[in-house]
C-alpha cells in the first residue's frame, strides 16, 4: 500500500504562541514519524495554496478578504478561541490546498490513501466566520473540490474529533451528495450535533450525529462505528471517504473527557479502511483536526499510517485509560440513533 503524507513547514508559521493548538503538535507528529522510520516509507505529496475560487465554494468572499487583511495588519483574535499571526492566512490557504492535493493524488491513483498533517484545523469554520481554532474549513473545501473536479456524486465525511464539526455539518446540511457522520462528546463545544440533526430537504438523513457521553471509550466508539457508520456508509455507497481525524477523544487529552486509546483510534481507522476497500476502491483521506496531548497526537498519527500501510501491529505507548469504564445509557442511546436513521 502506498500512503501519501501532506506536510509543509508553512503550517508551523501559523503562530498561536502558547495556545493549546500550536505548532508543537505537528513538530511532535513529524519527529515521531521520522524516529520510527515511517516517514521515509510515505509518499510526500506537494502542497499548494487553495485558490480563492476553491475557498469560495465554502466561504464568503468578504470573510476570506477579512482574514487576509487581518494577517496583513499583524493578526489577532478572529473569535474568542481563534488567534492568527501574520502568516496564518498563508498557512490556512496551504492547509486547505494541502488536502486538495491529497484528493488529487488519491483520485488519480498516485497513492492508495493519504493523511494531511495540516494546521490550522478546519471543521468548526463556517461560511463567514472562524470558530474553535479553525479559519477555513479544509475538509469541506476538499469535498466540494472532489465533487466538482472529479465529477463525484457521493462523498462520506467521517469525523471522530471529540468536538462536533458544526462547520462541516452546516456546509452540507441540505446536500444529498455528502454524508456527514460525527462522533463527539455531548454536551460540549460547540453545542451542536444532537441525534435529531439529520439534514434537511434533499439532504435528509445525510447527516448522522452520534453524540457521546463523557466517560465512554473504545468499546462505545467501536460499537457506534460498526452499528451506525458501517450500515449508513453501505447504504450511501460513497465514491470517496474523507476523515476529520482529531485525537482529542483520547483519555489523556487535556480538553475533553472521553476514554479512547491509541489502539481504539487504530481500530476505527481499520473500519474506515475496510469500508473504503469495499465501497470506493480504497479511496480514503485523513486530515488532522484536534488533539492536544503531544504524545497522543504523535502516536495516533503513526497508528493511522500503520493501518493505512497495512501494518496491523499497533504500538500504544499510552495504553488504556486508567479511569473505570463507564457505559451507562449507551444501549438505549445507540438504539435511538438507529431508529432516527432508519437502521434496522
Ligand atoms: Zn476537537
Amino acid at each position: 500500500m502506498k500512503a501519501g503524507l501532506v506536510y509543509d513547514p508553512i503550517y508551523l508559521e501559523h503562530d498561536t504562541g502558547d495556545h493549546v493548538e500550536n505548532s508543537q503538535r505537528l513538530v511532535a507528529a513529524i519527529s515521531y514519524l521520522k524516529e520510527t522510520g515511517i516517514k521515509e516509507k510515505l509518499s510526500c505529496l506537494p502542497s499548494r495554496p487553495a485558490s480563492l475560487e476553491e475557498l469560495e465554494m465554502i466561504h464568503a468572499p468578504d470573510y476570506i478578504s477579512y482574514v487576509k487583511n487581518k494577517a496583513e495588519k499583524g493578526g489577532g483574535w478572529l473569535d474568542p478561541d481563534t488567534i492568527m499571526s501574520p502568516k496564518s492566512y498563508e498557512a490556512a490557504l496551504y492547509a486547505a490546498g494541502g488536502l486538495i492535493g491529497a484528493v488529487e493524488a488519491v483520485m488519480r491513483g498516485e497513492v492508495d490513501n493519504a493523511f494531511a498533517l495540516v494546521r490550522p484545523p478546519g471543521h468548526h469554520a463556517i461560511r463567514d466566520r472562524a470558530m474553535g481554532f479553525c479559519i477555513f474549513n479544509n475538509i469541506a473545501v476538499a469535498a466540494k473540490f472532489a465533487l466538482s473536479k472529479f465529477n463525484l456524486n457521493r462523498i462520506l465525511i467521517a469525523d471522530f474529533d471529540v468536538h462536533h464539526g458544526n462547520g462541516t455539518q452546516d456546509a452540507f446540511y441540505a446536500d444529498p451528495g455528502v454524508l456527514y457522520f460525527s462522533t463527539h462528546q455531548y454536551p460540549f463545544y460547540p453545542g451542536t450535533g444532537w441525534i435529531d440533526e439529520t439534514g434537511t430537504g434533499e439532504g435528509e438523513r445525510t447527516t448522522v450525529n452520534c453524540p457521546m457521553t463523557a466517560g465512554w471509550g473504545d468499546e462505545e466508539y467501536l460499537r457506534t462505528f460498526n452499528e451506525v457508520l458501517v450500515p449508513v456508509a453501505r447504504r450511501f455507497q460513497p465514491q470517496l471517504i474523507l476523515v476529520s481525524a482529531g485525537f482529542d477523544a483520547h483519555w489523556a487529552d487535556q480538553l475533553a473527557m472521553m476514554r479512547v486509546s491509541v489502539k481504539g483510534f487504530a481500530q476505527m481507522v481499520m473500519i474506515l479502511k475496510e469500508l473504503a476497500a469495499k465501497l470506493c476502491q480504497g479511496r480514503l483521506i485523513f486530515t488532522l483536526e484536534g488533539g492536544y496531548n503531544l504524545q497522543v497526537v504523535a502516536s495516533s498519527v503513526k497508528a493511522v499510517f500503520d493501518v493505512l500501510r497495512g501494518n496491523l501491529e499497533i504500538d500504544d505507548p499510552l495504553g488504556k485509560a486508567s479511569m473505570a469504564r463507564k457505559s451507562e445509557g449507551f444501549d438505549e442511546h445507540i438504539e435511538a440513533i438507529k431508529r432516527i436513521q432508519h437502521i434496522s
